[in-house]
C-alpha cells in the first residue's frame, strides 16, 4: 500500500529523524503491507515546535474562517471515503461494508458536525459586569488508538482546531496510514502550516515524548487505561491540561419488561461490531432470572449468524489475539459456562478469535470485570433491580451502558442511577453532537459536540 516515508511537519512531509520503521501488517492475511518512519523525540519536537509557530495565528482566524476550512476538511474526507475504507479494511482487517459505513462515514458527520459548531459556538459570554473569552488551550498533543483509527482522530483534531487550537498527532502503530491520509486531507482542505501535524511512532517512544513535551498544553489520549494512567500523571507533574478517553465495561440491562429478542439481538451486534474492539461495547449483558435460560438461547443463535472472516474481521493483531484467548480460558477456569465460540484453535491465518458467549457469569469473574476488546460477552443473571444496578455499577470503569425496558420512562429512571458517561434508552442512535467519555476510571473530559470543543478552550474574564 501507499505509505508515506516521512512526517507530515509545518505543511511538508519531511525525512524523519532516525533511520527505524514500523511494518504495517494486514491483519486479515498477517502479510506486511507497508512502512512508516518510527518517530523520535527530535521528529516530536520538530513537529511541537511547527504547532507553536502556527498557533497565533490560526487562533486569531476568525471561527467562520476556521469553520470554513473545518467543512472542506470533512468534504475531502467524504470524496476519499472509498480509498479510506481500504486503507482501513487493509490495517484493521475490518469488513469493507463495516469500514464504508462506520470508519469512513462516522468520520465525515463529526468533521462536518465541527464545521458548524465552529461557525455557531459562542466565544464570548456575558456574566454580570464581566465579559469571558474562551480562548484556545494552544498546543495539542494526540495520542489516538487503532480501533477506530479516523475516528479517533477526528474526534480530536476537529474540535481542537474549531476551538483555534494547533495539533501533534501521534497515531497508533497498528493503524498509521489511515493517519496519513488524514494529513493529506488536512492538505487538501487547505489547512495553514503547521496548523495539523503528524508523527507516527511507537506509544513508548514518540507517543511518551508528546505526552511530556513541555511546550505541548494539553495532551489528549485514547487508549488503555494503563497508558492512560500514565499519561494523566505525566501531565499533572506538569500542570499541563489533560483528557483521557479510556477502557469500559459496559453492562447492557435488559428490565424485565423489554422487548428480550430485540434486545438481545442489538446486544450481540453491539458487541460483535468491529470484532468487539469497540471502548463502550455493552460487553455484559444483564438479564433477569425468570428470562435468563430464554436470553442465553438467542444470544447463542445471535452469535451463530457473525462468521469470522465474513461479518467479522480479525483482531488488530497477534498479541490482542492472545490477549483476547487468554481471557476466554481464564473465563473456563473460573467457571462461567461457554455457550457459543471458546478459546479453540486458530482459525488459519488472520488473526481471529471465535465470537463467544459465556453463560452463568458472576459479577467478580475476571470476565465481568475487565475490558477484554474482542468479540465475547458475558450473560448475567440478577435478582432484582437493585440487584441489576449493583451489577452494572460493580466495576472500575464507567463509559458507556444499555437499559431496556417497556418504555423510555422506566428505561431512563434506571439510567439515571447508572455511574456511566453515556446510556442508549431502548437501543439508542448514534449522535454527533452527543457527550461522549467515561465516569470513573473510562476517563476525564468529552468528546464530540459542544462538550467535546470545550476542552480545548481555557477561559479569561474580563470585569468592567
Ligand atoms: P495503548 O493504550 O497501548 O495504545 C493507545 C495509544 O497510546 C497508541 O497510539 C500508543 O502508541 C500510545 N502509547 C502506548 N504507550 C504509550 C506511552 N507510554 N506514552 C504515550 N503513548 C503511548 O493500547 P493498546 O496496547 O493498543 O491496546 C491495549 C488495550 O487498550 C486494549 O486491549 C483495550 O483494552 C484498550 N484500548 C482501549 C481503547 C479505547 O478506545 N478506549 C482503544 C484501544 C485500546
Amino acid at each position: 500500500m501507499k505509505a508515506h516515508d516521512g512526517m507530515y511537519i509545518g505543511g511538508a512531509w519531511r525525512p524523519a529523524a532516525g533511520a527505524d520503521t514500523i511494518a504495517v501488517v494486514n491483519p486479515a492475511d498477517e502479510q506486511v503491507i507497508a512502512h512508516v518512519p518510527a518517530g523520535t523525540a527530535a521528529d516530536v519536537d520538530a513537529a511541537v515546535r511547527a504547532a507553536r509557530a502556527a498557533f497565533p495565528g490560526w487562533a486569531a482566524t476568525p471561527p467562520a474562517e476556521r469553520a470554513a476550512r473545518i467543512g472542506a476538511l470533512r468534504d475531502v474526507l467524504a470524496a476519499r471515503r472509498d480509498e479510506i475504507a481500504e486503507t482501513v479494511t487493509a490495517e484493521l482487517g475490518s469488513p469493507l461494508p463495516m469500514s464504508q459505513a462506520v470508519h469512513a462515514g462516522v468520520p465525515v458527520l463529526v468533521a462536518g458536525s465541527y464545521a458548524e459548531l465552529a461557525a455557531t459556538y459562542a466565544f464570548e459570554e456575558r456574566h454580570g459586569n464581566s465579559t469571558v473569552l474562551l480562548e484556545p488551550v494552544g498546543v495539542v498533543g494526540a495520542i489516538t488508538p487503532w480501533n477506530y483509527p479516523l475516528h479517533q482522530i477526528v474526534a480530536k483534531v476537529a474540535p481542537a482546531l474549531a476551538a483555534g487550537c494547533t495539533v501533534v498527532l501521534k497515531p497508533a502503530e497498528d493503524t498509521p496510514l489511515t493517519a496519513q491520509l488524514f494529513a493529506e486531507a488536512t492538505a487538501e482542505a487547505g489547512l495553514p502550516a503547521g496548523v495539523f501535524n503528524l508523527v507516527t511512532g511507537l506509544g513508548p517512544v514518540a507517543g511518551q515524548a508528546l505526552a511530556a513535551h513541555e511546550d505541548v498544553d494539553l495532551v489528549s489520549f485514547t487508549g488503555s487505561t494503563a497508558v492512560g494512567k500514565r499519561i494523566g500523571a505525566t501531565a499533572g507533574g506538569a500542570v499541563k491540561r489533560v483528557a483521557l478517553e479510556l477502557g469500559g465495561k459496559s453492562a447492557n440491562v435488559i428490565l424485565p419488561g423489554a422487548d428480550l429478542a430485540r434486545a438481545v439481538n442489538v446486544g450481540v451486534a453491539n458487541v460483535m461490531s468491529n470484532s468487539g474492539q469497540t471502548c463502550s461495547a455493552w460487553t455484559r449483558m444483564l438479564v433477569d432470572a425468570d428470562r435468563y435460560e430464554e436470553a442465553v438461547a438467542l444470544a447463542t443463535a445471535a452469535v451463530a449468524k457473525y462468521v469470522p472472516g465474513e461479518r467479522v474481521g480479525p483482531l488488530v493483531n497477534a498479541k490482542q489475539q492472545a490477549r483476547v484467548r487468554g481471557y476466554i480460558e481464564k473465563g473456563i477456569e473460573e467457571g462461567a459456562r461457554v455457550v457459543a465460540g471458546g478459546p479453540g484453535a486458530p482459525l488459519g491465518t488472520g488473526y481471529y478469535v471465535s465470537p463467544t458467549v459465556f453463560a452463568d457469569v458472576t459479577p467478580e469473574m475476571t470476565i465481568a470485570q475487565e475490558e477484554i476488546f474482542g468479540p465475547v460477552i458475558s450473560i448475567l443473571k440478577y435478582e432484582d433491580e437493585d440487584d441489576a444496578l449493583r451489577i452494572a455499577n460493580g466495576t472500575v470503569y464507567g463509559l458507556a451502558g444499555a437499559v431496556w425496558a417497556a418504555d423510555d420512562a422506566e428505561a431512563v429512571a434506571f439510567a439515571r442511577r447508572m455511574d456511566t458517561g453515556q446510556v442508549d434508552i431502548n437501543g439508542g442512535r448514534f449522535n454527533p453532537l452527543a457527550p461522549f467519555g467515561g465516569y470513573k476510571q473510562s476517563g476525564v473530559g468529552r468528546e464530540l459536540g459542544s462538550h467535546g470543543l470545550a476542552e480545548y478552550l481555557q477561559t479569561k474574564s474580563l470585569q468592567f
